[in-house]
């Protein structure tokens, strides 16, 4: 019996091969019909016997090119008629709007091996690419995405690149940025005197330039990087040098897996995620001992860190660079002063750069929005608790698993960028069979196993924006300016939250151009015009003040940690209330106070503070957060008075006596001294006090090297105490016995390892005390944990594995950073709940 469906297919499904693959699976069917592109995605009918259009249909979604992101599909019956073939329709100008942009994507397979046959049209052409792969997002300045509104409007096709672009079955059907010598976009290698060198050969001279220890600003896909051999030491510290950037580390760029494996565990998650589509930087943990000295990576380029950011090749141009097998490791910065925003432009990169690098290796294809790369970890855990969907295989696996499962992570991004049971599929009548077999046998694997991997954005930006978070329940659009630091947006449409790329730290100006950019762009190739803005509560962070000024708009301030809550409840489709584990260094309370270590009762609607730590001065401000001893003297002043300096720690010696005396002056009278419970600034202290280091060169370095000092294999059955002090309807967690059993260690000249296990430790066992009183008092099972602290791999690991092991539902960021860079999303969520908007 014949019958004929209507298939509708929302999601990313323009742009990215989806007709010609329809084309394909109808023809392959015997289906006869027809595919057009539509408003909100494709319009699909199919005709023929009732099971093959059922295959079909089942299909659909599993077989699905890499790019695809489907989000929605409705089936409906249709009467049959007389079609004797599939076809593709030409979809009508005003048509093709409300689809999403795809993000930028690592060349494919295929790609690479056309640019290494030298029998091939297309031999080392670096901007080589198609419907699978290549740039999409950062050249895109409006929709429909069609070539004219792309920076590829400057080139025209040549007749064979035409010819592909025209045909359905090639893989370059409608390949907006298709390319070729004759017709594309070329290299060019420029000195820093703003001069364009004749060269027979770019690629080989910057591989000789760099082989001599010189630094090349190479344009890349969302910006400049500035590279430099990472096996250096000279090249090395003549770009911490210039970039004027001292211990911050760096991320290396290395030519393939193999080699990776010289200088870094991997597991094979980290292998899969190295590998996927959207090759983000993957911190990896550092070997040690005769393998490390091997690789022969210089120190410098991460400095105290057990670990290094690592990602392979993702544009033709870097695995030109990489393929000679002439550099181990490049380091590939992002080509910016500090905490500038990444240059784009040709002329704003020789503008900007010029000090910093000596060539420049730069193309013609205009970069249109600057994007950083994405910063991605596993985090893996022992898992007790029955967790949602299960993101990546717990065990080890075989070589053929292995295979099989990178092909699958590459074949569905929506499993990859951590989705959830209610994602992708969610509104598919029926869920193709695989899938739903796959997740419940990963599920059995994880319980059998124990343990637990996810994906976890640090900074989620190059490869993943625009791909919106999927919320379980229809929101208002709502436009959210995020934080001061690590800036992001969000805006929302329907059950789609659109995180914007990495905007960065607001305090420059070139920031904030760029965040007023990102906002522009983003209303426009989104069309959303949202009802309300939604800001933090801090008046001084610069997205404030600026959505303060928009006084024609409903406004809704939300607070730091509630909106760092919401953010983990949103990814994770929480409704009701949970408990709220919201750490990190900086949010202004709704006391007018500096907030950061709180443990709040939470929904989108309000919060109540629950818990957080004793408020101690934090002498000179800001101050305070560049040098870390300034907070371990308030601790100590606040904890034994003056007695501490008779104390015979030795950090003391390194502070000018005058300095000290001017500090303790400054407590006594409370001078520039605002009132914090932040747990930033708790871990400087005791890096401070326990000798770790006294002043940070980049943001939250004393944490990070309070952590690394726990080692790799830390125990957990040493730890400091805390106390619970009950105030009216909060508890507040002293820190006192902690500090007198870390001056007392400290005396005794204990080492660092167990200070800092110690401390680590004392922090889990206080927090899952904390939970479990509020479990008793409040029947509360879930926790969610939130904040920049929980960057802190040692200390998320323990804590969810502990309150797991307790019984609690523990839910963590994963699609979105945990840090200030996932805000956004909270603000949306505490807005779209808020009844009546504060004008
Ligand atoms: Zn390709
Ligand atoms: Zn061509």
């Amino acid at each position: 019996m014949q019958v004929r469906r209507q298939i509708e297919v929302s999601g990313i499904v323009q742009g990215v091969g989806f007709r010609p693959y329809i084309y394909r699976l109808a023809n392959e069917s015997h289906l006869v019909g027809t595919i057009r592109n539509t408003s909100s995605g494709v319009t699909i009918e199919v005709q023929g016997p009732r099971a093959a259009v059922e295959d079909f249909i089942t299909r659909l979604p599993r077989e699905a090119p890499p790019l695809a992101r489907i989000t929605e599909i409705v089936a409906n019956d249709l009467p049959c008629n007389g079609d004797r073939e599939f076809r593709i329709l030409a979809s009508h100008g005003d048509e093709a709007v409300r689809t999403l942009i795809s993000p930028d994507v690592a060349t494919c397979e295929d790609c690479l091996r056309e640019m290494f046959d030298p029998q091939d049209r297309r031999y080392r052409y670096p901007f080589i690419n198609c419907t699978n792969c290549g740039p999409r997002f950062t050249i895109t300045h409006d929709i429909p995405y069609d070539r004219p509104r792309t920076s590829m409007a400057a080139f025209k096709m040549c007749a064979t690149c035409q010819a592909e672009y025209d045909n359905p079955l090639d893989r370059r059907f409608h390949a907006q940025p298709n390319a070729c010598w004759d017709c594309g976009p070329r290299l060019e290698l420029w000195d820093n005197d703003g001069q364009k060198l004749e060269s027979g050969d770019p690629i080989a001279d910057v591989i000789a330039a760099l082989n001599s220890g010189q630094i090349v600003a190479v344009k890349g896909l969302g910006g400049f990087h500035l590279a430099a051999d990472a096996t250096s030491a000279a090249a090395v510290t003549l770009l911490r040098e210039r970039k004027r950037r001292v211990g911050k580390p760096f991320a290396v760029m290395v030519p393939n897996l193999t080699a990776v494996q010289d200088f870094c565990q991997i597991s094979d998650a980290e292998a899969a995620t190295l590998q996927s589509i959207q090759r983000p930087i993957v911190l990896l943990r550092r070997s040690t001992g005769e393998d490390a000295r091997a690789s022969k990576i210089n120190d410098d380029v991460a400095p105290g860190n057990n670990y290094l950011g690592v990602f392979l090749p993702y544009t033709p141009l870097h695995h030109l660079l990489l393929a000679e097998g002439k550099f181990k490791a490049l380091v590939m910065t992002s080509g910016n002063m500090s905490e500038e925003p990444i240059a784009i432009a040709n002329d704003e990169a020789f503008a900007r750069l010029s000090s910093l690098a000596d060539y420049f290796l730069v193309h013609n294809r205009d970069i249109l929005l600057r994007c950083d790369d994405s910063v991605v970890r596993i985090l893996s855990y022992a898992s007790s608790f029955s967790d949602s969907l299960p993101h990546l295989p717990a065990r080890a696996l075989n070589r053929k698993e292995r295979q099989a499962f990178a092909k699958s992570a590459k074949k569905n991004s929506g499993e990859f960028v951590p989705a959830t049971p209610s994602g992708p599929f969610a509104s598919f009548a029926e869920p193709s069979r695989s899938l739903r077999l796959r997740a419940s046998e990963r599920k059995t694997q994880e319980k059998s196993s124990n343990h637990a991997e996810k994906v976890q954005q640090l900074r989620r930006s190059r490869g993943f924006v625009p791909v919106p978070v999927f919320l379980n329940a229809e929101v208002p659009s709502i436009l959210a300016v995020g934080g001061e630091l690590k800036n992001t947006i969000c805006l929302t449409k329907g059950k789609h939250a659109f995180l914007s790329q990495h905007v960065g730290d607001l305090e420059n100006l070139e920031s904030y151009k760029f965040f007023e950019e990102a906002i522009d762009h983003l209303q426009k190739v989104l069309e959303i015009r949202p009802e309300t803005i939604a800001y933090d509560l801090h008046p001084d962070y610069f997205s404030t003040k600026w959505a303060l000024q928009k006084t024609d708009m409903p406004l809704a301030g939300v607070q730091h940690h509630h909106a760092h809550i919401a953010s983990c409840m949103a990814e994770n489709h929480l409704d009701g209330k949970v408990i709220g584990f919201a750490l990190d260094g900086t949010g202004y309370g709704t006391d007018g106070k500096i907030w950061g270590g709180e443990v709040l009762v939470a929904g989108y609607e309000n919060f109540e503070r629950t818990a957080h730590f004793e408020y101690v001065p934090m002498p000179g401000g800001a101050a305070a957060i560049h040098e870390p001893w300034r907070m371990a003297v308030s601790y100590l002043a606040h904890h034994f008075g003056k007695d501490f300096l008779k104390m015979g720690l030795p950090f003391l010696d390194g502070i000018a006596r005058p300095k000290l005396d001017l500090l303790l002056q400054a407590l006594e009278r409370r001078i520039n001294s605002p009132l914090t419970s932040s747990c930033g600034r708790l871990f400087d202290a005791v890096a401070a006090v326990a000798g770790v280091l006294q002043q940070v060169t980049y943001e939250a370095q004393a944490a990070i090297e309070l952590e690394m000092a726990t080692g790799s294999n830390g125990s957990d059955d040493v730890a400091y105490g805390f106390l619970l002090l009950p105030e009216a309807d909060s508890m507040i967690i002293s820190t006192r016995p902690m500090f007198e059993a870390l001056v007392e260690d400290v005396s005794q000249r204990r080492p660092l390892t167990e200070l800092s296990l110690k401390f680590h430790n004392g922090l889990v066992n206080v927090f899952v005390q904390i939970a479990q009183r509020l479990r008793e008092s409040t029947s509360l099972n879930r926790a969610c944990l939130s904040g920049g602290t929980f960057n802190n791999l040692y200390l998320t690991t323990q804590l969810v594995s502990r309150l797991g092991a307790d019984g609690f539902e523990v839910f963590t960021q994963n699609e979105v950073p945990a840090g200030d860079g996932g805000l956004s999303l909270g603000q949306v969520m505490v807005a779209a709940h808020q009844n009546t908007p504060r004008k």
